[in-house]
Protein backbone atom coordinates (compact mmCIF):
# COMPACT_ATOMS: atom_id res chain seq x y z
CA UNK A 1 0.00 0.00 0.00
CA UNK A 2 1.25 3.51 -1.14
CA UNK A 3 1.48 6.19 1.81
CA UNK A 4 0.52 9.61 0.44
CA UNK A 5 1.08 12.80 3.00
CA UNK A 6 -1.29 15.75 2.63
CA UNK A 7 0.35 19.36 3.57
CA UNK A 8 -2.10 21.49 4.58
CA UNK A 9 -1.10 25.01 6.47
CA UNK A 10 -3.76 27.77 5.13
CA UNK A 11 -7.68 27.74 5.34
CA UNK A 12 -8.08 27.64 1.38
CA UNK A 13 -5.70 24.61 1.38
CA UNK A 14 -7.68 22.91 3.50
CA UNK A 15 -10.89 24.13 1.63
CA UNK A 16 -9.47 22.42 -1.67
CA UNK A 17 -7.41 19.61 0.07
CA UNK A 18 -9.95 17.91 2.77
CA UNK A 19 -12.36 16.61 -0.24
CA UNK A 20 -9.11 15.03 -2.04
CA UNK A 21 -8.22 13.46 1.54
CA UNK A 22 -11.74 12.06 2.10
CA UNK A 23 -11.61 10.52 -1.50
CA UNK A 24 -8.66 9.20 -0.92
CA UNK A 25 -9.60 7.51 2.26
CA UNK A 26 -12.83 5.78 0.93
CA UNK A 27 -11.01 4.16 -1.64
CA UNK A 28 -8.62 2.71 0.93
CA UNK A 29 -5.95 1.75 -1.65
CA UNK A 30 -3.89 4.25 -0.29
CA UNK A 31 -3.05 5.57 3.68
CA UNK A 32 -3.31 9.15 4.05
CA UNK A 33 -1.54 10.73 6.50
CA UNK A 34 -2.30 14.60 6.50
CA UNK A 35 0.09 17.18 8.06
CA UNK A 36 -0.61 20.39 9.22
CA UNK A 37 2.12 23.26 8.96
CA UNK A 38 -0.66 25.33 10.72
CA UNK A 39 0.22 28.71 9.04
CA UNK A 40 -3.27 29.88 9.75
CA UNK A 41 -4.10 28.74 12.97
CA UNK A 42 -7.88 29.34 14.05
CA UNK A 43 -8.98 29.58 10.14
CA UNK A 44 -7.10 26.26 9.02
CA UNK A 45 -8.35 24.39 12.08
CA UNK A 46 -12.24 25.59 11.71
CA UNK A 47 -11.83 24.30 8.00
CA UNK A 48 -10.31 20.66 8.46
CA UNK A 49 -13.24 20.79 11.49
CA UNK A 50 -15.91 21.52 8.95
CA UNK A 51 -14.45 17.91 7.09
CA UNK A 52 -13.76 16.04 10.10
CA UNK A 53 -10.32 15.78 8.99
CA UNK A 54 -7.81 15.56 11.71
CA UNK A 55 -4.33 15.90 11.11
CA UNK A 56 -1.98 13.28 11.93
CA UNK A 57 0.86 15.51 12.39
CA UNK A 58 0.91 19.52 13.76
CA UNK A 59 3.93 21.98 13.20
CA UNK A 60 1.90 24.98 14.75
CA UNK A 61 4.44 27.25 12.77
CA UNK A 62 2.41 30.30 13.42
CA UNK A 63 3.89 33.22 15.38
CA UNK A 64 2.54 36.76 15.80
CA UNK A 65 4.52 39.27 13.12
CA UNK A 66 6.88 36.37 11.23
CA UNK A 67 8.30 37.05 8.51
CA UNK A 68 8.27 34.79 4.71
CA UNK A 69 11.40 33.46 5.33
CA UNK A 70 11.13 32.46 8.92
CA UNK A 71 7.78 30.77 7.96
CA UNK A 72 9.13 29.28 5.35
CA UNK A 73 12.67 28.08 7.50
CA UNK A 74 10.39 26.80 10.18
CA UNK A 75 8.25 24.89 8.06
CA UNK A 76 11.19 23.34 5.42
CA UNK A 77 12.39 21.92 8.87
CA UNK A 78 9.39 20.33 10.52
CA UNK A 79 8.48 18.60 7.52
CA UNK A 80 11.99 17.44 6.16
CA UNK A 81 11.51 15.74 10.28
CA UNK A 82 8.52 14.26 9.42
CA UNK A 83 9.09 13.19 5.89
CA UNK A 84 12.45 11.32 7.05
CA UNK A 85 10.49 9.97 10.06
CA UNK A 86 7.58 8.71 7.87
CA UNK A 87 9.00 8.43 4.58
CA UNK A 88 6.13 8.77 2.18
CA UNK A 89 5.45 7.36 -0.83
CA UNK A 90 4.09 10.67 -2.26
CA UNK A 91 3.56 14.37 -0.92
CA UNK A 92 0.52 16.10 -1.92
CA UNK A 93 0.65 20.08 -2.48
CA UNK A 94 -1.79 22.54 -3.11
CA UNK A 95 -2.40 26.34 -4.62
CA UNK A 96 0.76 28.68 -3.90
CA UNK A 97 0.79 28.93 0.01
CA UNK A 98 4.79 29.55 1.88
CA UNK A 99 3.63 26.22 3.22
CA UNK A 100 3.15 24.59 0.17
CA UNK A 101 6.63 25.43 -1.10
CA UNK A 102 8.21 24.33 2.00
CA UNK A 103 6.84 21.33 2.29
CA UNK A 104 7.84 20.86 -1.84
CA UNK A 105 11.32 22.10 -1.35
CA UNK A 106 11.31 19.24 1.95
CA UNK A 107 9.84 16.57 -0.25
CA UNK A 108 12.67 16.82 -2.74
CA UNK A 109 15.71 17.34 -0.73
CA UNK A 110 14.26 14.01 0.61
CA UNK A 111 13.90 12.12 -2.95
CA UNK A 112 9.85 12.01 -2.39
CA UNK A 113 8.05 13.05 -5.30
CA UNK A 114 5.13 15.95 -5.30
CA UNK A 115 1.88 15.85 -6.78
CA UNK A 116 0.65 19.32 -7.25
CA UNK A 117 -2.96 20.37 -6.56
CA UNK A 118 -4.20 23.29 -8.82
CA UNK A 119 -1.16 23.57 -10.61
CA UNK A 120 -0.35 26.04 -13.60
CA UNK A 121 -2.23 28.99 -12.37
CA UNK A 122 -0.58 31.82 -13.28
CA UNK A 123 -0.63 36.20 -13.82
CA UNK A 124 2.49 35.72 -15.95
CA UNK A 125 3.89 38.57 -13.41
CA UNK A 126 6.70 37.61 -11.08
CA UNK A 127 4.94 39.84 -7.90
CA UNK A 128 1.57 39.77 -9.10
CA UNK A 129 0.14 38.05 -6.35
CA UNK A 130 2.90 38.54 -4.07
CA UNK A 131 4.54 35.70 -3.19
CA UNK A 132 1.93 33.38 -4.75
CA UNK A 133 3.36 33.64 -8.25
CA UNK A 134 6.62 32.80 -7.06
CA UNK A 135 5.91 29.48 -5.11
CA UNK A 136 3.52 28.01 -7.54
CA UNK A 137 6.28 28.95 -10.00
CA UNK A 138 8.64 26.95 -7.89
CA UNK A 139 6.25 24.63 -7.15
CA UNK A 140 5.81 23.41 -10.50
CA UNK A 141 9.51 23.25 -11.25
CA UNK A 142 9.80 20.29 -8.33
CA UNK A 143 6.69 18.36 -8.72
CA UNK A 144 6.22 15.42 -10.46
CA UNK A 145 2.65 15.52 -10.88
CA UNK A 146 0.45 18.52 -11.97
CA UNK A 147 -2.77 18.39 -11.24
CA UNK A 148 -4.21 21.27 -13.81
CA UNK A 149 -7.53 22.61 -12.99
CA UNK A 150 -8.29 24.08 -16.30
CA UNK A 151 -7.15 23.76 -20.01
CA UNK A 152 -5.45 27.41 -19.53
CA UNK A 153 -3.33 26.14 -16.36
CA UNK A 154 -2.45 22.73 -18.17
CA UNK A 155 -1.38 25.63 -21.12
CA UNK A 156 0.48 27.93 -18.68
CA UNK A 157 2.23 24.30 -17.98
CA UNK A 158 3.82 22.77 -21.36
CA UNK A 159 4.65 26.88 -21.95
CA UNK A 160 7.27 26.55 -19.41
CA UNK A 161 8.19 23.27 -20.27
CA UNK A 162 6.68 20.81 -18.05
CA UNK A 163 6.46 17.48 -19.54
CA UNK A 164 3.00 16.94 -21.04
CA UNK A 165 2.20 13.24 -19.57
CA UNK A 166 2.84 14.94 -16.15
CA UNK A 167 -0.14 17.24 -16.30
CA UNK A 168 -3.56 15.95 -15.53
CA UNK A 169 -6.62 18.12 -16.22
CA UNK A 170 -9.02 17.80 -13.01
CA UNK A 171 -10.92 20.97 -12.37
CA UNK A 172 -10.76 22.75 -9.35
CA UNK A 173 -11.45 21.07 -5.69
CA UNK A 174 -13.05 23.61 -4.41
CA UNK A 175 -16.05 23.30 -7.03
CA UNK A 176 -16.36 19.66 -4.99
CA UNK A 177 -15.78 21.60 -1.58
CA UNK A 178 -18.53 23.85 -2.47
CA UNK A 179 -21.20 21.11 -3.30
CA UNK A 180 -20.03 18.82 0.12
CA UNK A 181 -20.86 22.54 1.84
CA UNK A 182 -24.16 23.61 0.47
CA UNK A 183 -25.16 19.75 0.15
CA UNK A 184 -25.02 20.23 4.53
CA UNK A 185 -28.66 21.40 5.72
CA UNK A 186 -28.60 23.09 8.97
CA UNK A 187 -30.68 25.92 9.24
CA UNK A 188 -27.89 27.10 12.14
CA UNK A 189 -25.90 27.95 9.61
CA UNK A 190 -28.13 30.64 7.32
CA UNK A 191 -27.94 34.37 7.45
CA UNK A 192 -30.60 36.21 8.94
CA UNK A 193 -30.11 39.07 6.51
CA UNK A 194 -32.70 41.57 5.78
CA UNK A 195 -35.10 40.50 3.17
CA UNK A 196 -35.74 43.74 1.82
CA UNK A 197 -32.34 44.22 0.78
CA UNK A 198 -29.53 43.29 -1.54
CA UNK A 199 -26.79 42.05 -0.05
CA UNK A 200 -23.19 43.13 -0.93
CA UNK A 201 -20.19 40.43 0.28
CA UNK A 202 -16.26 42.72 0.32
CA UNK A 203 -13.50 40.90 0.99
CA UNK A 204 -9.84 41.84 1.01
CA UNK A 205 -6.44 40.37 2.04
CA UNK A 206 -4.30 39.96 -0.18
CA UNK A 207 -0.72 41.21 0.85
CA UNK A 208 -0.90 43.61 -2.22
CA UNK A 209 -3.67 45.27 -1.51
CA UNK A 210 -2.39 46.80 2.11
CA UNK A 211 -1.95 50.19 2.21
CA UNK A 212 -3.08 52.65 -0.29
CA UNK A 213 -4.92 50.24 -2.46
CA UNK A 214 -7.00 48.58 0.00
CA UNK A 215 -8.24 52.11 1.73
CA UNK A 216 -9.69 52.84 -1.77
CA UNK A 217 -11.87 49.80 -2.03
CA UNK A 218 -13.08 50.74 1.33
CA UNK A 219 -13.79 54.43 0.11
CA UNK A 220 -15.34 53.13 -3.03
CA UNK A 221 -17.95 50.44 -0.91
CA UNK A 222 -18.74 53.19 1.38
CA UNK A 223 -19.54 55.66 -2.02
CA UNK A 224 -21.72 52.43 -3.03
CA UNK A 225 -23.39 52.79 -0.15
CA UNK A 226 -24.28 56.48 0.15
CA UNK A 227 -26.04 56.11 -3.61
CA UNK A 228 -28.07 52.32 -3.13
CA UNK A 229 -29.92 53.19 -0.04
CA UNK A 230 -31.21 49.38 -0.89
CA UNK A 231 -28.18 47.64 -0.28
CA UNK A 232 -26.12 46.51 2.93
CA UNK A 233 -22.84 45.19 2.60
CA UNK A 234 -21.58 42.19 5.13
CA UNK A 235 -17.74 42.37 5.70
CA UNK A 236 -15.60 39.79 6.95
CA UNK A 237 -12.79 41.25 8.16
CA UNK A 238 -9.29 39.40 7.83
CA UNK A 239 -6.91 39.03 10.98
CA UNK A 240 -4.65 41.50 9.26
CA UNK A 241 -4.23 44.44 11.71
CA UNK A 242 -4.08 46.76 8.75
CA UNK A 243 -7.59 45.64 7.35
CA UNK A 244 -9.08 45.83 10.61
CA UNK A 245 -8.15 49.34 11.16
CA UNK A 246 -8.72 50.86 7.94
CA UNK A 247 -12.15 48.89 7.58
CA UNK A 248 -12.94 50.63 11.04
CA UNK A 249 -12.04 53.76 10.13
CA UNK A 250 -13.67 54.09 6.79
CA UNK A 251 -16.69 52.65 6.91
CA UNK A 252 -17.27 53.34 11.06
CA UNK A 253 -20.36 55.59 10.23
CA UNK A 254 -20.77 54.23 6.66
CA UNK A 255 -24.39 53.32 6.69
CA UNK A 256 -25.94 50.18 6.09
CA UNK A 257 -22.38 47.76 7.17
CA UNK A 258 -21.95 44.71 8.85
CA UNK A 259 -18.63 44.45 9.66
CA UNK A 260 -17.95 40.75 11.07
CA UNK A 261 -15.33 37.85 12.02
CA UNK A 262 -14.64 35.71 8.82
CA UNK A 263 -17.16 33.08 9.16
CA UNK A 264 -16.24 29.54 8.80
CA UNK A 265 -16.69 27.98 5.63
CA UNK A 266 -20.02 25.95 6.19
CA UNK A 267 -21.26 29.66 7.09
CA UNK A 268 -19.50 31.62 4.56
CA UNK A 269 -20.97 30.02 1.71
CA UNK A 270 -24.21 30.30 3.09
CA UNK A 271 -23.30 34.06 3.01
CA UNK A 272 -21.91 34.26 -0.38
CA UNK A 273 -25.38 31.76 -1.88
CA UNK A 274 -27.29 34.82 -0.04
CA UNK A 275 -24.98 37.57 -1.58
CA UNK A 276 -26.49 39.81 -4.71
CA UNK A 277 -22.43 40.86 -5.09
CA UNK A 278 -19.15 40.31 -4.60
CA UNK A 279 -16.38 42.43 -4.00
CA UNK A 280 -13.40 40.79 -3.02
CA UNK A 281 -9.21 40.22 -4.13
CA UNK A 282 -9.31 36.59 -3.32
CA UNK A 283 -8.13 33.91 -5.45
CA UNK A 284 -10.94 30.97 -3.76
CA UNK A 285 -13.66 33.29 -3.92
CA UNK A 286 -13.95 33.87 -7.89
CA UNK A 287 -13.79 30.50 -8.16
CA UNK A 288 -16.93 29.82 -5.76
CA UNK A 289 -18.45 32.93 -7.29
CA UNK A 290 -18.13 31.55 -10.77
CA UNK A 291 -19.39 28.34 -9.91
CA UNK A 292 -22.32 30.03 -8.10
CA UNK A 293 -23.06 32.70 -10.69
CA UNK A 294 -22.72 35.33 -8.44
CA UNK A 295 -21.64 38.59 -10.45
CA UNK A 296 -18.24 39.67 -8.38
CA UNK A 297 -16.33 42.86 -8.91
CA UNK A 298 -12.42 41.71 -8.47
CA UNK A 299 -10.75 44.42 -6.76
CA UNK A 300 -6.84 43.83 -8.59
CA UNK A 301 -5.06 44.60 -11.48
CA UNK A 302 -5.02 40.99 -12.90
CA UNK A 303 -5.57 37.74 -12.19
CA UNK A 304 -5.10 34.07 -12.56
CA UNK A 305 -8.78 32.97 -12.42
CA UNK A 306 -9.33 34.55 -15.98
CA UNK A 307 -11.64 31.32 -17.06
CA UNK A 308 -14.63 33.16 -14.67
CA UNK A 309 -13.74 36.40 -16.39
CA UNK A 310 -13.98 34.60 -20.26
CA UNK A 311 -17.03 32.95 -18.51
CA UNK A 312 -18.42 36.61 -17.40
CA UNK A 313 -19.25 35.72 -13.85
CA UNK A 314 -16.12 37.94 -12.61
CA UNK A 315 -15.56 41.53 -13.96
CA UNK A 316 -11.96 42.82 -13.43
CA UNK A 317 -11.95 46.21 -12.00
CA UNK A 318 -8.30 46.96 -10.77
CA UNK A 319 -7.68 47.95 -7.62
CA UNK A 320 -8.12 51.48 -7.88
CA UNK A 321 -10.93 53.45 -6.20
CA UNK A 322 -12.68 55.21 -8.90
CA UNK A 323 -12.47 52.21 -11.27
CA UNK A 324 -14.05 50.03 -8.53
CA UNK A 325 -16.62 52.52 -7.57
CA UNK A 326 -17.83 53.01 -10.80
CA UNK A 327 -18.00 49.32 -11.59
CA UNK A 328 -19.78 48.22 -8.86
CA UNK A 329 -22.25 50.98 -8.82
CA UNK A 330 -23.17 50.35 -12.38
CA UNK A 331 -23.52 46.45 -11.67
CA UNK A 332 -25.95 47.46 -9.00
CA UNK A 333 -28.04 49.78 -10.89
CA UNK A 334 -31.63 48.61 -11.13
CA UNK A 335 -32.42 46.70 -14.31
CA UNK A 336 -28.67 46.34 -15.27
CA UNK A 337 -28.27 44.39 -18.19
CA UNK A 338 -24.60 43.74 -17.42
CA UNK A 339 -25.22 42.33 -14.11
CA UNK A 340 -28.08 39.99 -16.00
CA UNK A 341 -25.58 39.00 -18.05
CA UNK A 342 -23.16 37.98 -15.03
CA UNK A 343 -25.81 36.11 -13.26
CA UNK A 344 -25.24 32.54 -14.95
CA UNK A 345 -23.25 29.38 -13.19
CA UNK A 346 -20.14 28.24 -15.30
CA UNK A 347 -18.81 25.22 -14.80
CA UNK A 348 -15.22 26.66 -15.87
CA UNK A 349 -13.58 25.74 -12.40
CA UNK A 350 -14.95 21.93 -12.48
CA UNK A 351 -17.57 20.11 -12.15
CA UNK A 352 -17.51 19.00 -8.59
CA UNK A 353 -15.40 15.29 -9.31
CA UNK A 354 -11.94 17.09 -9.52
CA UNK A 355 -10.95 14.97 -6.09
CA UNK A 356 -12.26 11.91 -8.07
CA UNK A 357 -9.92 12.46 -11.30
CA UNK A 358 -6.70 13.12 -8.85
CA UNK A 359 -7.63 9.93 -7.09
CA UNK A 360 -8.16 7.98 -10.16
CA UNK A 361 -5.09 9.43 -11.48
CA UNK A 362 -3.19 8.83 -8.49
CA UNK A 363 -4.21 5.05 -8.68
CA UNK A 364 -2.73 4.63 -11.97
CA UNK A 365 0.56 6.01 -11.62
CA UNK A 366 1.06 4.43 -8.09
CA UNK A 367 3.66 2.98 -7.29
CA UNK A 368 5.25 6.16 -6.93
CA UNK A 369 8.76 5.95 -8.00
CA UNK A 370 11.80 7.56 -5.78
CA UNK A 371 14.27 9.48 -7.47
CA UNK A 372 17.49 8.04 -7.86
CA UNK A 373 19.45 10.93 -7.32
CA UNK A 374 19.12 10.92 -3.75
N1 LIG B 1 -13.64 31.88 3.26
C1 LIG B 1 -14.23 31.56 4.47
N2 LIG B 1 -14.53 32.59 5.33
C2 LIG B 1 -14.28 33.89 5.04
C3 LIG B 1 -13.67 34.21 3.80
C4 LIG B 1 -13.37 33.17 2.93
O1 LIG B 1 -14.48 30.39 4.76
O2 LIG B 1 -14.57 34.77 5.86
C5 LIG B 1 -13.30 30.79 2.32
C6 LIG B 1 -13.84 30.96 0.93
O3 LIG B 1 -15.09 30.31 0.78
C7 LIG B 1 -12.77 30.33 0.04
C8 LIG B 1 -11.51 30.51 0.83
O4 LIG B 1 -11.88 30.81 2.17
O5 LIG B 1 -12.98 28.93 -0.10
C9 LIG B 1 -10.70 31.63 0.24
O6 LIG B 1 -9.68 31.95 1.11
P1 LIG B 1 -8.87 33.30 1.02
O7 LIG B 1 -9.68 34.35 0.37
O8 LIG B 1 -8.34 33.54 2.40
O9 LIG B 1 -7.58 32.88 0.16
P2 LIG B 1 -7.26 32.85 -1.38
O10 LIG B 1 -8.23 31.96 -2.05
O11 LIG B 1 -7.28 34.26 -1.87
O12 LIG B 1 -5.87 32.28 -1.41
Amino acid sequence: MQRIMVVVGTRPEAIKLCPLVQELKKRRKVEVLVCSTGQHRSMLDSALRAFDVHPDFDLDCMRTGQRHATLSARILRGTDEILRAEDPDLVLVQGDTTSALSASLAAYYAGIPIGHVEAGLRTHRRDEPYPEEMHRRAIALLAEYHFAPTVTAKRNLLSEGVREESIFITGNTVVDALRISLGKSDPRLDWELPKDKRILLFTAHRRESLGAPVRGMLRALRRVLAEHPDVVAVCPLHHNPEIRSAATSILYDAPRVRLIEPPEMLSFHRLMAQSYLIMTDSGGIQEEASAMGIPTVVMRRNTERCEGIRAGVLRLAGSGEEEIYRLTSSLLTPGSEEYAAMKRPSAVFGDGRASARIADALEKLSPFPKRSCV
